[in-house]
């Protein structure tokens, strides 16, 4: 579908930015009719001076992406679990903005790379925003946040070639086995979603809900896609990252614009704090899960995506989720990637959109009135909160602290020191994932994608990666269990150059 620009009924004066009307738009002024140009042309200067400052940093991850807007309506009531006015009733209603994206791609990358894909939620709620910025799976690649920069860098581009790496790529996972459960998710068939609609999204780390008694419980939040799961061939995608690199923004931009009204369905996990001391893995570990069996999944309500961006760059491209953006009743857990986002995500906003990014309309919590003790700074719009006083406490009728809202008191007592979390099981939910939830077809098709980019590293990192427990833990059952174990190895314990000899000869690929 092409999108043409809207047709005016009556045209506006054109003017420069300062509003003085442009008289020729067409030609330069030149000192007769072969030049030079004059600095006093002032339309062509003021144009091109914008057009110089035209692009603003993209984002470092996450920088391909589309978005829309539309609302959350309550249909379950959670208030015995959390106070935040956005679940306050059945029916409710509160605009929301949603932000998909690839992860590691540039802005002009192709939309059906594998690759996780980002689902943020922005929610415009009575107590200021509220932001979930997860993604389409319930885990992330690693556990502690000192990890990311570097994870990320082994994703982009190798810093002489300029080129994407499978040795920096393999290599970051191969020495960091916590990575296990998110590559197996990654390299299954949901790691090539067809398009925004057709996938779930997910809070991914865990959070605090807080009721009205003030009583804590830990939580999880899930959106499941009422379009059903929808996954690309590995044949098409690539096929579609040549010819449609954009389809993902143009399936949401179109279905919405069609009327097509994509939804999720929202549910929450509790955990109470009881619970969280007893559960078998650490609760606030990203690379886990928690079992839908044992805290089964509580229905909260839907969102819903009606209305498309009427101008990408001020909507989407300056779209600022912050998951430090909770509303009283939502309160951050102990969880490390959690805690590190906490500071990271703001930061950054503050430099790719500057210190007053909040003010920008879709970033601004519209549905209260911000009042407070912050001025000036670049770019500060609007009144800069006119002659109320500036600093606190102060005798004048200024904005008051609202007690009620203060967050949970929480104990914490441990030694502070770096604690390694490398070897925090990173076995037993990838194998449940691989042996319980995927059947036959689908751990054929993860063996052959994994083996497929694999084998673009060098052997000692393939032998690695294959030596590490999980996946010999995998493989081992998968052969095992299957009793097929391959012609040439009958010995019982197969060393990791036997099962990468095994994963491709099973996927068909030569190295
Ligand atoms: P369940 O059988 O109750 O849940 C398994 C879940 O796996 C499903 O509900 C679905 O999550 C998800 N799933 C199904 N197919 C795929 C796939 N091809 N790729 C990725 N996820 C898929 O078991 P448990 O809750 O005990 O979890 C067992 C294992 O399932 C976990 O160790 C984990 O690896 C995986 N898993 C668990 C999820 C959870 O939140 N509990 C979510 C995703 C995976 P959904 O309904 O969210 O789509």
């Amino acid at each position: 579908m092409s999108m043409s620009l809207l047709p005016l009924q009556r045209p506006d004066n054109l003017t420069t930015g300062a509003g003085h009307p442009i008289g020729d738009k067409l030609n330069i002024i030149t000192a007769g009719p072969r030049g030079p140009l004059l600095v006093q042309d002032t339309p062509f200067i003021d144009e091109m001076a914008h057009f110089d400052r035209e692009r603003i940093p993209e984002r470092v991850v996450h920088a391909k992406g589309g978005g829309a807007f539309g609302y959350f309506e309550v249909t379950h009531d959670i208030s015995r679990y959390c106070k935040a006015k956005v679940f306050e009733h059945v029916g409710k209603t509160t605009p929301i903005a949603i932000r998909f994206s690839t992860v590691a791609g540039e802005s002009g990358s192709a939309d059906t790379v594998r690759d996780p894909r980002g689902f943020a939620v922005k929610f415009y709620t009575d107590e200021g925003n509220w932001d979930l910025t997860g993604n389409n799976t319930p885990i992330f690649f690693i556990r502690d946040a000192m990890l990311f920069p570097s994870f990320i860098h082994s994703q982009k581009r190798n810093p002489q070639t300029h080129l994407k790496d499978p040795d920096m790529v393999w290599d970051f996972w191969s020495l960091r086995p916590e990575c296990m459960h998110q590559v197996s998710f990654l390299f299954s068939d949901r790691g090539l979603p067809d398009g925004f609609r057709h996938m779930n999204g997910y809070g991914s780390h865990t959070f605090k809900m807080v009721n009205a008694d003030c009583q804590p419980v830990y939580c999880k939040f899930h959106y499941k896609t009422n379009q059903g799961i929808k996954n690309m061939k590995p044949e098409d995608a690539e096929r579609l990252a040549s010819t449609d690199p954009d389809y993902a923004i143009r399936d949401l931009y179109t279905s919405i614009a069609n009327g097509e009204f994509p939804s999720w369905s929202f549910y929450i996990q509790i955990m109470t704090f009881d619970q969280a001391e007893k559960f078998q893995w650490n609760p606030f570990d990203l690379t886990k899960v928690w079992s839908h069996k044992e805290y089964p999944l509580i229905r909260v309500g839907r969102l819903v995506l009606n209305r498309n961006p009427t101008n990408y760059f001020a909507e989407i491209e300056q779209l600022a989720f912050d998951p430090s953006n909770m509303p009283p009743g939502i309160e951050p857990s102990p969880d490390k990637m959690l805690q590190g986002r906490l500071f990271s995500y703001p930061d950054t906003h503050r430099h790719r959109l500057g210190t007053n990014y909040l003010q920008l309309p879709v970033n601004c919590p519209f549905r209260t009135r911000v009042a407070n003790y912050q001025r000036d700074g670049p770019m500060c719009m609007f009144d800069n909160q006119a002659g109320a006083p500036n600093y606190f406490p102060n005798s004048f009728s200024a904005p008051e602290t609202q007690p009620q809202h203060v967050e949970t008191r929480f104990k914490v007592s441990p030694d502070v020191g770096r604690y390694n979390s490398a070897d925090d099981d990173n076995v037993t939910q990838v194998r449940t994932f691989f042996t319980e939830v995927l059947n036959e077809e689908e751990r054929q098709r993860l063996c052959q994608n994994m083996a497929g980019a694999l084998k673009g590293a060098q052997v000692f990192i393939q032998e690695r990666w294959l030596s590490n427990h999980v996946i010999s833990i995998m493989f081992f059952y998968h052969y095992y269990s299957n009793q097929t174990p391959p012609p040439h190895c009958h010995q019982k314990v197969f060393t990791p150059l036997d099962f990468l000899h095994v994963l491709f000869v099973r996927s068909g690929i030569t190295i």
